[in-house]
């Protein structure tokens, strides 16, 4: 198998439609095609062959699209790193991942000068141009002219097995270890198969669809599938919620994928409501919760197009999903208890809700999420011990606590280690967090667990006010305790201007809790 075939296959059928849009450049299928090609040249030419990694350390830009075509087409394994990410971490994943080659931009090479010393990367490309740490990127692919296969040469094609890696994905490490799940060939393919097949996700041709998070993370899972389909990817070089609507407006954009911090910021724009976003088809949501209150906005400003999809790492791609159809049910009053779902199984995965022993629960029961099937990831990268706990049995244990309605609707309750217990009961941050978020003056509320001497540990609220408005902190306990069990309601509320957010857009709640636990024993 050889995931770039399917791009030139594309590029075959209609060399000049557009494949790739970021910022002021765009790639047609015929460029992207030849650039891949070229980019898969210059690196077999500097020796490197089937499995070895190439690290790459920048924010969205069309030449890390072309990157991981060019990596397909080769048979390496991408080793993406986030580009919010310090030296000292940059360093620490180099190492982990024995790049050889990295590539990237101006804006990193300071990173990139600290972290490349003392591990395996013998060529730094800079996407920008050269520095004195390495060639530039239009001079590697000015080299490999020609290599395309338009004159002489045959395009680098290089036969890959399903179980060789394509992708060590690193967790973002809001969960705890910073640790690589190796995503193989088989897993991508599962994942481009996915999202063209399921009747769900709708990429088909025409497609144009918005990535809006980091494309070499989870906002870059739907990238194959639309070059498959023969749509255009409309990457955003970062977020800014104005410049997302204008794009969805401008670009005529169908598709778009987003997660809920960004929803949040788009719904606080005064102006949304003057951008028309009628090309809009469908926007998926996920990789966090998003509150009823917020759903219902969002679907009042975009129109019935909302879907949600619930995945990790670990499973390469979404395994549940929340069509549109159901979003419909829920806001029509049908069925409003599924606003609070992140969907029913995708076609291909395996889920079940267990118990500690990992034998399935009974429906309505809390248990652990856990998943099989082709898009599971065989285990962490040089991690035996990490990966026989998290993968046993042919089943990958996601960590999220949550109970299933009898028509299988999967409900999320809380993650395994977000779980606060306070006086012997188990409280799930997510639930409170919900309340919180439905209050009117809250514009992004996060919930941990502090020390507390009597009840071990006791709630609190972190809570950012929305702009304008005036957060009472007695009223907004009073407010959860109207619509909570009493002993699940804080019992502290911190008003703060922000909360820490992971590279990938998600509240960091680890990061929110060690500010309360630091210099204790525990968590
Ligand atoms: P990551 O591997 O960093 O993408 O994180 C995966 C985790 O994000 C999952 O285990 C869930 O805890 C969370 N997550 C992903 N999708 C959703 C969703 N739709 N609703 C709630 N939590 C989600």
């Amino acid at each position: 198998m050889n995931l770039g075939r399917y791009i030139r296959r594309t590029a075959g059928h209609q060399p000049d439609a557009e494949a790739v849009v970021c910022g002021p450049t765009r790639l047609t299928y015929a460029e992207l095609d030849d650039h891949s090609d070229r980019l898969a040249a210059a690196l077999r030419g500097r020796g490197l062959g089937r499995g070895d990694r190439v690290a790459t350390l920048a924010a969205n830009r069309a030449e890390l699209v072309v990157t991981e075509v060019a990596l397909y087409k080769a048979g390496l394994t991408r080793a993406p790193i986030n580009a919010r990410l310090g030296a000292t971490e940059v360093a620490h994943l180099l190492r982990e991942s024995e790049a050889r080659v990295l590539l990237t931009e101006a804006a990193h090479l300071e990173t990139a000068r600290a972290a490349v010393p003392g591990t395996g990367v013998r060529t730094v490309v800079g996407y920008d141009g050269p520095s004195d740490l390495g060639p530039g990127y239009a001079q590697i692919l000015a080299e490999a002219e020609g290599r395309g296969g338009a004159e002489g040469e045959a395009p680098v094609d290089v036969e890959c097995e399903e179980d060789d890696a394509a992708v060590l994905h690193f967790t973002s490490g809001s969960t705890g270890k910073l640790k690589a799940a190796v995503q193989t060939y088989g897993n991508r393919l599962t994942l481009l198969r996915k999202s063209v097949m399921s009747a769900d996700t709708r990429i088909g041709p025409g497609c144009r669809q918005i990535l809006a998070g980091p494309v070499t993370h989870a906002s870059g899972m739907p990238l194959m599938g639309i070059f498959f389909a023969g749509g255009c990817a409309i990457v955003l070089p970062r977020w800014d919620p104005e410049e997302f609507l204008a794009t969805v407006e401008r670009e005529r954009a169908t598709h778009a994928f987003v997660v809920p911090t960004m929803v949040n910021t788009v719904l606080a724009l005064p102006g949304a409501r003057d951008h028309d976003l009628s090309s809009l088809r469908q926007l998926i949501y996920g990789a966090a919760p998003m509150s009823p209150r917020r759903i219902r906005e969002a679907w009042d400003l975009f129109g019935p197009v909302l879907s949600q999809g619930y995945g990790c790492g670990e499973t390469t791609s979404g395994v549940l999903f929340l069509s549109t159809e159901d979003h419909r049910r829920a806001i029509e009053g049908e069925d409003e208890e599924l606003l609070l779902s992140c969907g029913r199984p995708l076609a291909e995965a395996d889920v079940r809700i267990v118990d500690e022993a990992g034998a399935p629960v009974a429906d309505g029961e809390v248990g652990e999420i856990v998943v099989r099937g082709p898009d599971v990831v065989p285990g962490y990268h040089n991690e035996p011990e990490l990966t026989a706990e998290s993968f046993r049995d042919g089943w990958f244990h996601t960590g999220d606590l949550a109970r299933r309605r009898s028509d299988g609707y999967v409900f999320i309750v809380d993650r395994k280690k977000d779980m606060i217990i306070s006086g012997g009961f188990n409280i799930y941050a997510v639930e409170v967090e919900s309340v919180l978020h439905q209050h009117p003056a809250v514009f992004e509320a996060a919930v941990v667990g502090v020390p507390d001497e009597r009840w071990g540990e006791a709630v609190k609220a972190v809570v950012v006010p929305r702009a304008g408005a005036v957060l009472d902190e007695a009223g907004l306990i009073d407010y959860c305790a109207e619509h909570l069990a009493r002993m699940k309601k804080p019992r502290s509320v911190d008003v703060v201007g922000a909360l820490p957010h992971n590279p990938n857009g998600k509240i960091d709640r680890r990061a929110i809790r060690e500010r309360y636990w630091a210099g204790t024993e525990r968590r």
